[in-house]
């Protein structure tokens, strides 16, 4: 299906069965309410980069302020996310737990501000998987490390030296120069006549 450029994305109503999906009906439209709210959700899918991401289905824990302004709702707290990947120097796998902080203002449908990218408030629900994603994907490292001075492979055999630090090779060769070996000088030259 081509996509149209400039097209517009109908807004997608947010699914209240997901756990991402706050209701803000109890904060009534009066500047100052606050709730708060502590809760497991399910990680969406594609929440991550490619080497590392929060597996689907995975938990997220929730712990969130809602508090009524003017202009819509604020939401602050943090989310707790499982992270699953491998790590770039060895490739073993990485599995850890990181606190991201979210902090978003959803806005009543017609008191946005100036930035085009508000986020709405959509018949009193307010799905924060936008604003998990962004937190999640920027807190994530481009070269995950199963730890800050792993040692990597050999990039003779492959073998993982951080489980063998002692290891070596009789005769270590680059594998760079291996494929010249036996090389010799193209002996189509002009002879040099005197
Ligand atoms: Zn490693
Ligand atoms: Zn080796």
């Amino acid at each position: 299906m081509p996509l149209l450029k400039g097209s517009i994305v109908p807004p997608r109503l947010p699914d209240p069965r997901s756990g991402l999906v706050l209701d803000t009906h109890e904060l009534s439209r009066r500047a100052g309410t606050l709730k708060e709210v502590t809760r497991v959700a399910e990680a969406p899918a594609d929440l991550g980069i490619e080497v590392i991401g929060v597996p689907p289905g995975s938990p997220v824990d929730l712990s969130l302020r809602l508090e009524s302004v003017v202009e819509g709702v604020l939401v602050t707290g943090t989310a707790k996310v499982r992270l699953s990947g491998n790590c770039a120097r060895c490739l073993d796998e990485i599995s850890r737990t990181e606190e991201v902080d979210l902090q978003e203002l959803f806005c009543y449908p017609g008191k946005e501000l100036d930035d085009a990218e508000a986020l709405r408030i959509e018949g009193e629900l307010i799905d924060l998987e936008p604003v998990l994603r962004d937190a999640v994907v920027l807190d994530l490292p481009f070269t995950p490390l199963c730890r800050p001075d792993c040692a990597g492979l050999c990039p003779d055999c492959g073998a993982n030296l951080n489980r063998d630090p002692d290891h070596g090779h009789a005769e270590p060769t680059d594998p760079r120069w291996a494929g010249l070996e036996g090389w010799t000088e193209p002996t189509n030259e002009p002879n040099n006549k005197e």
